[in-house]
């Protein structure tokens, strides 16, 4: 091993107490320590914001990372604060007007700033940030530059204008899934130099075996979830697109058998949120029901399943999702069960969060109710509307998001009927050159696929727990047999 790799470890293990780097952090780290500003492609989950974080301890500068929403923003700085790593603040319109005076009054006491480009428009913010001198800029969640892609955020737009302002300060753009296309797209939109680096990890995990199965309807498919929770080696995953149907589930599970089940999903409380991922990180929980609000920054290394009782909305997002298995690089699974009609839930899902032109034309006339709500689709429709982009234009532009949303769901759907190989099928759909040989391991291409095979039966029994409030009368009896 070199003198750099060392020096990183000891980093590593000074500000973290991790011993090892996870795919490539250590390669996205040496570019940037080499001064070249850096794409990196990585899957969720392992350990962007690492890299950024240990950038900035080891050469002591100030960073300023971009990103698309304020929750994220929030996430980031609880962790950065929570690790002791340094002063963090996020640069949000929440912040009162005093907060915000402190903040700048004290700048110099921050060494991380999280900010959406929208704030970053503001001239005297943007003159303290820019006198700060910035060491590393970070674009978060960089795919949100593309136009066509499921989550562009107009705003992503101003950030190379941004970038030049600040003098071209050393880069990362960071993202979990991005084709070659948005690639370029990030690049072009960022002004990178011409010699900046991209890394970038296969989306291909080998150790997950995908499965897809074609139900008649949705009692089918309560039945077959049923059988394969039974036989499923634990803990696992089961992700709904309906928070209601998530809660209806765990009550199921909770009824039929034997398995520890929670519900996790945007209605709970930060509280009970927290205290889920806790039991299921400490083995309490076998099996979580949840909806996409579950999984950033969750760090369970042993998921041996990932269920999807509802179509994903995209193959982005499954891919995101499934990954969330197998973290230890042990044979994992994930099954996405599908019966006719499951379309219609994600197209409702469009249709509420994608605003029509009567919305549109609504909040354009009344912009100061936008400010009231916290949804995300319409803190889009604002930043649109402070970009002085006009209702019409907007509408037409929601109208062709609509399509593509919808292109991207006729894929999900093509991914489950395909009679080929499924993981060539990702593959594909990624642009990635190198094509998988297929295998029985690999997916439920013919339709089937075999647990004991694949060692993912679970031992009957053993994990199970009784549980004692559903005996009372048996035990009851049981005590007075003996008296
Ligand atoms: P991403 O943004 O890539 O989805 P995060 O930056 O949120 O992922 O990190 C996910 C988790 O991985 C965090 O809990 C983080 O502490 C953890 N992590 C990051 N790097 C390492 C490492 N080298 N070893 C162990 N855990 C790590
Ligand atoms: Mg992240």
């Amino acid at each position: 091993m070199n003198q750099i790799q060392n020096k990183l470890l000891e980093s590593l293990k000074k500000y973290f107490g991790f011993n090892q780097f996870k795919s490539g952090q250590e390669e996205t780290l040496i570019s940037l320590l080499s001064g070249y500003s850096t794409l990196a492609i990585l899957p969720t989950g392992t350990g962007k914001s690492l890299c950024y974080q240990l950038f900035g301890k080891m050469t002591q500068s100030k960073v300023l990372v971009i990103s698309p929403l304020i929750s994220l923003m929030q996430d980031q700085v609880e962790q950065i604060k929570y690790q002791k790593l340094g002063g963090a603040i996020a640069l949000t319109s929440n912040l009162t007007g005093n907060e915000r005076k402190y903040v700048l009054n004290h700048f110099d006491q921050f060494q991380f700033i999280f900010a959406s480009p929208e704030i970053l428009q503001n001239q005297y913010l943007f003159n303290v940030i820019k006198n700060a001198h910035i060491g590393l800029m970070v674009v978060d969640e960089a795919h949100c530059i593309a136009q066509w892609g499921p989550d562009f955020r107009p705003d992503y737009l101003t950030l190379g204008k941004i970038r030049s302002q600040l003098g071209f300060p050393l880069t990362l753009a960071l993202t979990a899934t991005a084709t070659p296309a948005v690639e370029r797209e990030i690049q072009q939109q960022l002004r990178f130099e011409n010699n900046s680096n991209t890394i970038r990890y296969s989306v291909n995990r080998p150790n997950i075996f995908l499965a897809t199965e074609i139900l008649d309807n949705q009692e089918e498919k309560n039945r077959r979830l049923l059988e394969l929770v039974q036989q499923l080696k634990m803990p696992g995953l089961i992700y709904f697109s309906s928070k209601k149907v998530a809660n209806e589930i765990t009550d199921l599970l909770d009824r039929k058998t034997n398995l520890r089940a929670a519900a996790y999903h945007a209605d709970l409380s930060i509280e009970d949120r927290f205290s889920i991922q806790h039991q299921f990180i400490e083995n309490k929980l076998d099996v979580v029901c949840a909806t996409s609000a579950f999984g950033m920054g969750i760090n369970k290394k042993d998921i041996r399943f990932v269920l999807h009782y509802h179509l994903p909305a995209d193959l982005e997002s499954y891919v995101q999702e499934i990954g969330r298995a197998g973290r230890d690089g042990a044979q994992s699974i994930a099954i996405l069960l599908y019966c006719p009609g499951d379309e219609m839930i994600q197209q409702q899902i469009q249709l509420n969060t994608l605003p029509d032109k009567n919305e549109i034309q609504y909040y354009a006339q009344h912009p100061k109710i936008m400010s009231l709500t916290n949804d995300d689709s319409i803190e889009i429709l604002n930043s649109f509307f402070k970009m002085g982009v006009s209702a019409e234009k907007l509408v037409h532009f929601f109208a062709q998001r609509k399509v593509h949303k919808n292109q991207a769901l006729l894929k999900v759907l093509a991914y489950i009927n395909t009679k080929e190989c499924k993981r060539n099928f990702i593959l594909n759909y990624f642009e990635e050159p190198d094509f998988i040989e297929h295998n029985r391991n690999c997916c439920s291409n013919n339709g089937e696929y075999d647990l004991k095979n694949l060692s993912l039966e679970r031992e009957k029994y053993i994990k199970e727990h009784v549980k004692l409030k559903e005996y009372p009368n048996i035990l009851q009896t049981l005590f007075n047999l003996q008296e």
